[in-house]
C-alpha cells in the first residue's frame, strides 16, 4: 500500500522509452507514484506508443495517467515542441502525419550518421546501439560521442557537431504548427506549446508570437529549463493572451540526469493542482464543441 506524505503533484511533460527517455512507461509510472504524483502526463516525442501501458501501471498505481504527445513542428522556420493532450490522440491512425514526420527522421539520423562518421568515426551505429531500439535523437549521437571519448560533454559534442550549423547538422523534417494544432483540435485535444524559455534569445518572443497566431492553447510555464524569472515571464505572457499555463519535468529518466519527475531541477518545478483542471476545462469545451 503506497501511502503519501508530499502534497497533490502534477506533471504535464515525461517521456519513455517510446521515445528518447530512460524509463519503460510502467517504470514511469512507478516513479511518479514513488514522487507522490497524482496526475502525470506521458508526452513521448511524435508518439503515443508508450500511453495505453501507462494508463494500465497508472490504474494499478493510483497515479492519474493523461495522454499526451510532443510534437515536433516548425513556426516561422524554426523548430518548435508543441505538447498535445486528449484522449482523441489514441484514436487509431489519429497521429498518422506525425508518425509519417517521424520516419522522415529516420532519415535524417542516417544523414547525420554519414556525417558524423566521415568527422569522427562515430556514426548511425554507435548512436542506435545507445538508443536500444528507441526513436534516436541527436541526443544519443552526442552520448555516443562522449561516450567514445570524442567529446568531453554532451554539450559539448552538440556545440562541436550536432547543433545547428555544425557540421553534422541535418534538419529534423517537421510540421508546421498550424496543421498540428488544426489536426490535434479535429481530435478534441488541446496544444501547449513547451518550454519557451529554450528558443534562442534573439528570436524568442517572435517565435512564441508565431505560434501564438498558429492557435495554440497554452504555454508550458514551469519547465526544468525555466527559472524564476522565466516561470514569471511566461506566465504573465499567457495571462495576457488569455492562454493556458501549464508545466511540468521533461523528465527523461537516467538520459537527463538532474531532471526529477515532478520537480525538474533543483525543486525549479512546482505544477499548480489548478492547472489540471483548466486543462480538463479546455478539453471538455473542445470536445463538446
Ligand atoms: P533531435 O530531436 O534529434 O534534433 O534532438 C533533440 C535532442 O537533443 C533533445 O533531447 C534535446 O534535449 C537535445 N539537445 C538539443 N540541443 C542540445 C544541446 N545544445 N545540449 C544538450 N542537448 C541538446
Ligand atoms: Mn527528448
Ligand atoms: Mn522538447
Ligand atoms: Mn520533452
Amino acid at each position: 500500500m503506497l501511502t503519501r506524505h508530499a502534497p497533490a503533484a502534477v506533471d504535464l511533460h515525461a517521456h519513455t522509452r517510446a521515445s528518447d527517455g530512460g524509463d519503460t512507461p510502467d517504470e514511469l509510472v512507478e516513479a511518479a507514484a514513488t514522487a507522490g504524483l497524482e496526475v502525470l502526463a506521458v508526452t513521448d516525442h511524435d508518439t503515443v506508443e508508450g500511453v495505453a501501458a501507462a494508463l494500465e501501471a497508472g490504474a494499478r498505481l493510483g497515479v492519474e495517467v493523461l495522454p499526451g504527445c510532443e510534437v515536433t513542428a516548425d513556426v516561422d522556420g524554426r523548430v518548435v515542441h508543441l505538447l498535445a493532450y486528449g484522449d482523441g490522440l489514441l484514436a487509431p491512425g489519429a497521429l498518422r502525419r506525425v508518425t509519417d514526420v517521424r520516419r522522415g527522421r529516420a532519415e535524417r539520423n542516417h544523414a547525420i550518421g554519414h556525417k558524423l562518421e566521415a568527422l569522427t568515426g562515430v556514426g548511425h551505429r554507435h548512436a542506435a546501439a545507445l538508443a536500444g531500439g528507441a526513436a534516436l535523437s541527436r541526443a544519443h549521437f552526442a552520448r555516443a560521442l562522449v561516450q567514445r571519448g570524442v567529446a568531453a560533454t554532451v554539450a559539448e559534442a552538440f556545440d562541436r557537431y550536432l547543433s545547428n550549423g555544425r557540421p553534422a547538422y541535418v534538419p529534423a523534417p517537421s510540421l508546421p504548427a498550424e496543421q498540428v494544432v488544426a489536426l490535434v483540435r479535429g481530435l478534441g485535444g488541446v496544444v501547449v506549446l513547451a518550454h519557451p524559455g529554450r528558443l534562442a534569445a534573439a528570436e524568442r518572443e517572435r517565435v512564441v508570437a508565431h505560434a501564438i497566431a498558429a492557435g495554440v492553447d497554452g504555454l508550458e510555464v514551469w519547465h526544468c529549463q525555466h527559472d524564476q524569472q522565466a516561470q514569471r515571464h511566461w506566465l504573465a505572457t499567457a495571462r495576457r493572451h488569455g492562454l493556458l499555463a501549464t508545466g511540468g519535468s521533461d523528465y527523461h529518466g537516467a538520459h537527463k540526469p538532474g531532471v526529477r519527475l515532478g520537480s525538474g531541477a533543483g525543486g525549479n518545478v512546482r505544477v499548480p493542482l489548478q492547472v489540471v483542471a483548466e486543462l480538463k476545462a479546455r478539453l471538455a469545451a473542445r470536445v463538446c464543441s
